[in-house]
Order: structure tokens, then C-alpha cells, then sequence
């Protein structure tokens, strides 16, 4: 049986003994996972119909929409209405900033962590004035303490807060239920990007966090698909205008096979992958003991704190980040520069250079991510194809190749 019969086979997948091309770039977007595949198959197939029309093939199809939705409340643990299916985080970021824009009173601010993935940060800026956005303090590790989230809401008249559930670029973890628990308290509105926690770590408690936001192929589900949990008190919430799709919250025909496929993967990513989660990161860490002696000076960037199971963001000893990325993937290894929307971007990443590291240093981290169908020789296979480019980069036997 093929390793991943969930993906399409294509040429650049292949290297030299026709295997798999490793893949370590799970935070960019993830492979299907076979039970996502299966159900969008199946769906695609059987339930392709628009479930708003008035016959009874559609209706099977509103019916089996209005499971998945039932399906995904249960993972997160909320009501099912208020889950609102649209195209994913971003989507989702953009929305809630224009809807707390239109909502908020004139002398209310947000608060905003700095190290929120753009679609937060740009949709902030987009809808708020720089008077009206205050910065989160985080500490050295990046991460936002809920004693500073309190006392800036003590200090500040702030109706919002956005503090994403995991980073995409260093995998640090946030304490969200503390401060979605602060939030609910005051009144204040809490904006979660669950979008790296998915899939990785248990959504039970995100239903009940405030508003929150995914996107399915962060987790093993198609890509273009995602959704948003609407907090208990969300009037007047309308993202897309021009059907009463969503119960009036979000026009358009839902995608009702990406849909299913996405509920698919998330039960499944809850019941097979993420109980596996300490196996796996044994692995990781162990390829983290394996490369912090060879090459001798990588430093894993957010140490200091918790991070996601599956995450390395590292600091190389020498060289560019995208000469090594370019070694690795002629040796077959696919790893990131950082985040996949940053790649081509001039300048180092905001996360990298928030957190602390200068430019020189930001140029010289990878992101590494494993997933669902990563295995223990993959992490060892990476850790000795680090070791084999340190060495030729330190021999000068890299001017030969072209980026
Ligand atoms: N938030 C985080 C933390 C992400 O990692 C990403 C994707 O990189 C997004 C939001 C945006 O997701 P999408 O491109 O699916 O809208």
C-alpha cells in the first residue's frame, strides 16, 4: 500500500529511490489526512447539490451539512450555530476586526499581540486607527502573560483582544483559556487564532472561548475551507452580504464536500493524532538533542517557552536560511524559511524580530513542522541531511549550487 494514499503523486515528490519527499512544513498547510479524503471523495460524489434548493437531494445534502456542523460543535464544544463555515482564518481575521469596527464604541481600543499571524495584524490595522490599537507586552519567550493582559485592561479602556492559541513560526504556545477567561469577565470582546492549535492539541474549551478562527488545512482538511465560532453575544454579525447562507451570518453556497472533509479530519486529528502527540514529540526532541551538537551552535528560537509538539523554529550557526532550505530540498528535505505567506518578502519576520533577534540572526532560522504522517527516520533522516549541509556550507561547496 502507498505510504500516503491521500495525496496525488507528482514528479517533485519523488527523489532519487522513488520515496516520499519528506515534508516538515506542516505549519504552512498539511497534507489530507485519509479520512478528509475519503468524506470529500464521498461528498463530491453523492452530495454535491447546492443544500439551499428545494428538493429533496439538496435537502439531504442540508441535512448532512448541518451534521458536520454538529460534528465540529462537539470537538470545540459549543452550541452547533454558532459555527459559522467560511474560508478560513483569514477570512475569518478580517471579518471580526470590521465587525468590532462597526460595533465598538469610538473611545474603545484593541489589544493586540504582536506576534499574531498578518491576517490579525493587517486586518487590525486595516479597520482601527494607530490610536485606537494598543500592543500586547510579551515576554522574552513571546509569550502574553495574563497578569499583563490584566493590568493593561485595568489601564486602558480596551473592547478587544486578540491573542492567537499557537504560533506558526516558533510553535509558542499562548495561555488563551486564562486570557479568554479575563476577557469574558470584563466584557471585553477575545479574538482567538486557533489555527495552529487545531489539529495539534485538544479543541475542547475553544467553543467556549469567544471568537474564534481555523482553517481546515491547517489540520488535514482541503485548503480554502475553514470556519469561525461566534461568541454567545455576536449581533449584528454579517461577513459576507447576499444570501441568507449561515443563518444570515456569512451569504454564499457553503463548500458542503470541503466541509465534511474538514469535520473528518478534525475528528479524526482529535482521536488518532493529537493522543499520539508525546510519542511524536519525543521524536522531535530528540532530533532538537541530535542537531543542537551537530551542527554545533543551532539554538531552537522560543526555548524558553511551551510550544507546539510538532514545531522547530531554528537558529542556524551560519549561512542564509534560504541556502539551507534550498541544500535540504535537493537532498529531499522540505523545511520553510519561516512562515509560508513570508516567503519572497524582503525584510525578517515581524515574530523573529519581536521577539528579539536582529536581522542577521532572523536570516538564519528555518522553521521545521512535522505532522500526522511524519515518521522517526524522517526526523533522523533531517537532523543527518542538517548535518551533511553544515559541513558542506562550512567547505565553501555550496558556491557551486544555484538558489
Ligand atoms: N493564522 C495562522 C496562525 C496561520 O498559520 C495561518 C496560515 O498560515 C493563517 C492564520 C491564515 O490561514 P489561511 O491562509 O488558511 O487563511
Amino acid at each position: 500500500m502507498a505510504r500516503r494514499p491521500s495525496r496525488q503523486l507528482a514528479l517533485a515528490d519523488f527523489v532519487r529511490d522513488g520515496s516520499f519527499v519528506p515534508y516538515f512544513d506542516h505549519n504552512a498547510t498539511t497534507p489530507l489526512t485519509p479520512a478528509a479524503r475519503a468524506a470529500w471523495l464521498r461528498a463530491a460524489d453523492e452530495a454535491w447539490q447546492n443544500p439551499s434548493s428545494p428538493y429533496r437531494g439538496a435537502a439531504r445534502v442540508r441535512v448532512q451539512l448541518e451534521q458536520a456542523r454538529e460534528q465540529l460543535a462537539q470537538v470545540l464544544g459549543c452550541a452547533p450555530e454558532r459555527i459559522v463555515f467560511n474560508s478560513g482564518a483569514t477570512e475569518g481575521a478580517n471579518a471580526v476586526m470590521a465587525h468590532w469596527a462597526r460595533r465598538l464604541a469610538a473611545d474603545r481600543k484593541i489589544a493586540v499581540n504582536p506576534t499574531e499571524h498578518p491576517c490579525v495584524l493587517e486586518a487590525a490595522r486595516h479597520q482601527f486607527p494607530a490610536e485606537r490599537r494598543i500592543e500586547l507586552p510579551i515576554d522574552a519567550g513571546g509569550v502574553v502573560r495574563g497578569e499583563a493582559v490584566a493590568a493593561l485592561l485595568a489601564a486602558h479602556p480596551v473592547g478587544a483582544v486578540a491573542v492567537m492559541a499557537a504560533n506558526n513560526e516558533t510553535g509558542v504556545l499562548q495561555p488563551w483559556t486564562e486570557i479568554a477567561e479575563l476577557c469574558r469577565r470584563q466584557r471585553v470582546a477575545f479574538l482567538c487564532d486557533a489555527s495552529q492549535w487545531l489539529g495539534k492539541r485538544a479543541a475542547n474549551g475553544l467553543g467556549e472561548a469567544g471568537w474564534v478562527i481555523a482553517s481546515a488545512h491547517k489540520f488535514g482538511g482541503p485548503k480554502g475551507t475553514g470556519f469561525l465560532v461566534l461568541p454567545a453575544q455576536a449581533e449584528g454579525f454579517h461577513s459576507l452580504r447576499g444570501g441568507e447562507q449561515e443563518r444570515g451570518h456569512r451569504g454564499g453556497t457553503e463548500n458542503y464536500p470541503a466541509i465534511a472533509a474538514m469535520a473528518a479530519a478534525l475528528i479524526e486529528a482529535e482521536t488518532a493524532h493529537v493522543p499520539a502527540a508525546a510519542g511524536r514529540q519525543r521524536w522531535r526532541d530528540a532530533f532538537i538533542a541530535q542537531v543542537q551538537a551537530v551542527p554545533p551552535g543551532a539554538r531552537v528560537v522560543g526555548a524558553g517557552a511551551g510550544r507546539l509538539w510538532n514545531t522547530v523554529s531554528l537558529l542556524l550557526p551560519q549561512g542564509v536560511n534560504h541556502r539551507w532550505v534550498t541544500k535540504l530540498d535537493q537532498r529531499g528535505f522540505q523545511v520553510s524559511t519561516g512562515s509560508a505567506c513570508a516567503t519572497g518578502q524582503a525584510g525578517p519576520s515581524h515574530v523573529l524580530a519581536t521577539i528579539g533577534l536582529d536581522a542577521v540572526e532572523a536570516g538564519r532560522v528555518i522553521r521545521i513542522s512535522s505532522g500526522w504522517e511524519t515518521t522517526e527516520a524522517e526526523w533522523r533522516g533531517l537532523a543527518a541531511a542538517l548535518a551533511a549541509v553544515d559541513t558542506e556550507l562550512r567547505h565553501g561547496a555550496d558556491r557551486i549550487v544555484t538558489a
